[in-house]
């Protein structure tokens, strides 16, 4: 299975994005680990990446269109990949399509996760990772432990979530006619527990 995840910031990729890991027997793709990753590095790449991630912007599309070109190479995703967060342009997108023409593997399966804009800005806003486990909590709805070492995203404040949300609305969801046309996507109910959105991920990828 090749699946791109897609859906508003705080919509829930990245942690159904691991939850499917173990189910699905793929790795997870994920941008915008990738550019945290680069960015504690201090690599020249992270570097780039940083000032744009930090205003809640998006990172030019050169920058992570050659990211994903390196990781779809690796052997692991020879059998299959979730991507999270990736493609958010059309030109992404394109240029994804590219890269798996080139090895005859296209995208099988667009899982868009809808969730109502006021809970994702309240879901952004209490999000936390523990920086050791890269595990994600919600202060509210899924309390991390006492000895987790709490992280706060920068680009999760209020101010940059709505940016990050407004380029979501006018940039990101011209993806969804995109692949509408080609009857890939499945829209799945991101509101619930984490299992419960898993489940209906996992029902929409059987139908
Ligand atoms: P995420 O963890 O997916 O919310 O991504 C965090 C940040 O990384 C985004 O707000 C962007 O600044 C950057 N980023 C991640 N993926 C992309 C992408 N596909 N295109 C452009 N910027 C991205």
């Amino acid at each position: 299975m090749r699946i791109v995840l897609l859906g508003p910031p705080a919509s829930g990729k990245g942690t159904q994005a691991k939850r499917l890991i173990g189910k699905l027997g793929v790795p997870q793709v994920s941008t915008g680990d990738m550019l945290r990753a680069a960015k504690k590095a201090g690599t020249e790449l992270g570097k780039k990446a940083a000032e744009f991630m930090s205003a809640g912007a998006l990172v030019p599309d050169e920058v992570v269109i050659g990211l994903v070109e390196e990781r779809l190479k690796l052997d692991d995703a020879k059998k299959g990949f979730i991507l999270d967060g990736f493609p958010r342009t059309v030109p992404q997108a394109e240029a994804l399509d590219a890269m798996l023409e080139r090895l005859a593997s296209p995208i099988t399966h667009v899982v868009q996760i809808d969730v109502a804009r006021d809970l994702l800005v309240e879901r952004a806003v209490l999000r936390r990772t523990d920086k050791r486990t890269g595990q994600i909590y919600h202060l509210k709805y899924n309390p991390p432990p006492s000895d987790a070492e709490l992280e706060h995203r920068a680009d999760d404040q209020e101010d940059k979530v709505l940016k990050r949300l407004a380029d979501y609305e006018a940039i990101t969801s011209a993806l969804l006619p995109y692949y509408e046309k080609r009857g890939l996507i499945r829209k799945v109910d991101g509101v619930g527990t984490p299992d419960e959105v898993t489940v209906r991920i996992g029902d929409a990828l059987e139908g």
